[in-house]
């Protein structure tokens, strides 16, 4: 009799996930929380609110209380130059999250990431797998421009890295993509170089993440951008797939 509860339960678990997907997939980014959930407080780390009993205790928090974290944030020196964070953008429920490296000029000046030559290249890429910014959600290691563009230093990336990771557990997406090798260190602390690694699933916390080339490595050579597509079509295909 439990057992075929617990069935039940999963089996309806299942459906409305998949319900959500496909309406993300149209563009409907949440369903408005009713306001006994919203009063909650937010779970501590590694806490589910529905862990407890079946019945939700606390809630996990929202992108917006964690951008509302950063602003103004002075925590390391990369404030200095910045003119704007770039928090991330696109859908809070997506199934795939990319993860760059750190803003550049335009994404600086925007305070959105991936606006400038590698995002339209990403563009480019997503639209003909059929999928488009909306859809997913698209983020950084770093939330601020480094100077002249350099790669961020490991103090830097210690002190950003937790808005991302908490990000990433809050949108719970089916892959994250870690574009370029400063994600890849970041989020699967793999030392390997990405040429190696690229194209293949590693976990991150419970969840799957597929390292690829960075778009703007792919503007430098531009004979790669064939390997990226593949790495793109081996997500499509993972996205395609039952759980
Ligand atoms: N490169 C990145 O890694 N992130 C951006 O947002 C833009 C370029």
């Amino acid at each position: 009799m439990t057992e075929d509860f617990d069935r039940e339960l999963l089996a309806l678990a299942g459906q409305s996930r998949a319900l959500l997907e496909d309406l993300a997939l149209f563009g409907v980014g949440g369903i408005p929380v009713p306001e006994v959930a919203a009063n909650l407080p937010v779970c501590p780390p590694q806490v589910r609110g529905v862990d407890r009993g079946g019945e939700a205790a606390c809630r996990e928090e929202t992108l917006e209380e964690i951008r509302a974290e950063l602003e103004e944030c002075r925590r390391c020196p990369l404030c200095q130059g910045r003119r704007n964070i770039v928090f991330g953008v696109g859908n809070s429920r997506a199934r795939l999250v990319f993860v760059g490296e750190a803003p550049g000029r335009e994404e600086d000046e925007k305070g959105e990431p991936f606006v400038g030559e590698a995002g339209r290249l990403l563009d480019r890429i997503l639209f003909a797998m059929g999928l488009a910014r909306q859809d997913v959600y698209i983020c950084n290691v770093v939330k601020c421009r480094p100077p002249n563009n350099r790669t961020p230093l490991p103090d830097e990336i210690e002190m950003c890295s937790p808005f991302l990771m908490r990000q990433i557990r809050t949108i719970k997406p089916r892959l994250v993509c870690c574009l370029g090798a400063p994600a890849v260190k970041t989020l699967l602390g793999v030392k390997e170089g990405i040429t190696k690694i690229r194209g293949r699933f590693y976990d991150f916390q419970g969840t799957k993440a597929l390292p690829t080339f960075h778009p703007a490595y792919i503007l430098r050579n531009p004979r790669e951008e064939k390997i990226l597509r593949e790495d793109f079509q081996t997500i499509v295909e993972f996205l395609k797939s039952p759980r």
